[in-house]
């Protein structure tokens, strides 16, 4: 899937994430709750994160030029488009680390944050009909679909704006949820 579906849908997994566990905490800095918005970022460069292997020009639109010099960098070991950075196990250990060194700074949602967005990443592009190493090593040989043959989306074809503009819509609910709590709440404990 194309940058901008993948971080619809990492936003959509937060805020159902948040929706359900309540994992993003206010962190106010001088009373305001900054704390949702640096999940939103996390989760956005954590959906975005995966395709660091990707072309040239993909890498070069979603990240720029320090995007660039990492995909580089990674392919320079032979690590090719779906591959490593598309393994489930590669999303876990991820998901873990981040949220480890999210918890150690004193920031663990942050961190989980851009573990949900890198899951959400590698789950999006398993709908696709290249689909994604995810169980590797279990499945080495074929990639792994989480829908039948006829449903898969074509990667930037005709279904995947449709996808875009549902998620979005999904969105509109789900994001109020998101950041409005936390502002009631700072706002509350402010008076
Ligand atoms: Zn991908």
């Amino acid at each position: 899937m194309v940058g901008k579906t993948h971080v619809m849908i990492g936003l959509a997994t937060l805020a159902g994430a948040e929706a359900a566990t309540g994992l993003v905490q206010p962190h106010p800095v001088k009373d305001i709750p900054v704390g949702p918005f640096l999940c939103i970022i996390a989760v956005i460069v954590g959906a975005l994160a995966p395709d660091i292997d990707a072309e040239e020009s993909q890498i070069k639109y979603e990240m720029g030029e320090a995007g660039l010099a990492l995909s580089t960098w990674l392919q320079s070991f032979g690590v090719e488009h779906r591959g490593l950075t598309h393994y489930g196990l590669t999303g876990l250990i991820v998901t873990v680390s981040s949220g480890l060194l999210g918890w150690w700074l004193g920031y663990p949602d942050v961190g989980l944050a851009f573990g949900l967005g890198y899951l959400s990443h590698i789950l999006a592009d398993s709908l696709t009909l290249t689909g994604t190493p995810l169980l590797w090593p279990l499945q080495k040989e074929q990639n792994f679909h989480l829908l039948p043959a006829v449903l898969r989306i074509r990667t930037g074809g005709p279904v995947e704006p449709l996808i875009f503009i549902a998620v979005s819509i999904l969105l509109l609910f789900l994001l109020p949820a998101l950041v409005l709590p936390e502002w009631i709440k700072t706002l509350r404990h402010g008076l």
